[in-house]
């Protein structure tokens, strides 16, 4: 399925066939440019995604490299597939060691972590594509590890005081307008750590017992991704000297990297 973007002809999304409570409707991918055609975000191994991606950017002109919002498959896996089809171009990663400030043809590489430590995202004139950073109706994970909620907090900020028209995410709708939606995301988190502080003080401290106070209005299929979360707050809270040493602390599955 094919994705416009109001007001602007030069970006294209092409949606995978890849749903599931990660990935919600599917991954986009973005196809952007004339000419020198950039790929955001090539997305899932699957031939047909591939092809119909390859296709758009064949009617627009040639691709000129592949920018990746960071290195989870859904986004990723499609890589080798999309070089068969276009021989070899650059590709922009975090993981390559791409920061805010490089540039990926007319793409411009803004430092977006928390998500994943290696997550970017991509400025295209007034659209900013956020990969899984942000989503229109429902929250990301946020992996754990040093630095990375106030990392992606402060991401949030930067993109809001960056003031662009339209977020283009690896799933869902668009985010439009986005600052009143990154906001309503700070203050989100910002009000599980306040939640999250109170329930450890009141002696929830186990992680059944934080995620059954702080996490409620979670469905049981998404508690997985909330216990990740938990994580990333607790070492946030630890970082900033304010966790009790009795807490219990998650393992963090092998999906998150
Ligand atoms: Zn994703």
């Amino acid at each position: 399925m094919r994705l416009d973007i109001h007001g602007t002809a030069d970006v294209i999304g092409v949606q995978a066939d890849n749903p599931g409570w990660l990935t919600l409707d599917g991954t986009n991918t973005w196809i952007v440019g004339t000419g020198d055609v950039w790929v955001v975000d090539p997305g899932p191994e699957l031939p047909n995604h591939v092809a119909a991606v390859a296709q758009a950017v064949s009617e627009r002109g040639s691709l000129a490299g592949i920018a990746l919002t960071h290195g989870h498959g859904d986004h990723s896996d499609a890589v080798p597939l999309l070089l068969e089809h276009a021989g070899f171009v650059p590709i922009i990663s975090g993981l390559s060691g791409a920061g805010a400030g490089d540039s990926a043809g007319e793409l411009e590489v803004i430092s977006l972590p928390g998500h994943s430590a290696d997550h970017l995202a991509f400025a295209f004139g007034d659209i900013v594509f956020t990969g899984d950073a942000i989503f229109a109706d429902s929250s990301v994970f946020v992996a754990p590890g040093t630095g990375s909620m106030a990392g992606y907090l402060a991401g949030l900020h930067g993109l809001i005081d960056r003031d662009p028209r339209v977020l283009a995410p690896g799933h869902g709708p668009l985010v439009h307008p986005p600052a009143e939606r990154l906001q309503e995301q700070i203050d989100h988190r910002l009000d599980r750590e306040r939640r999250l502080i109170e329930a450890i003080a009141s002696g929830h401290t186990s992680i059944d017992a934080m995620l059954e106070t702080v996490w409620d209005d979670v469905p049981e299929m998404l508690l997985p991704a909330a216990t990740v979360t938990l994580a990333a707050h607790l070492d946030k809270l630890e970082e900033e000297e304010r966790l009790p040493a009795d807490v219990e602390r998650p393992d963090i599955p092998e999906w998150v990297v």
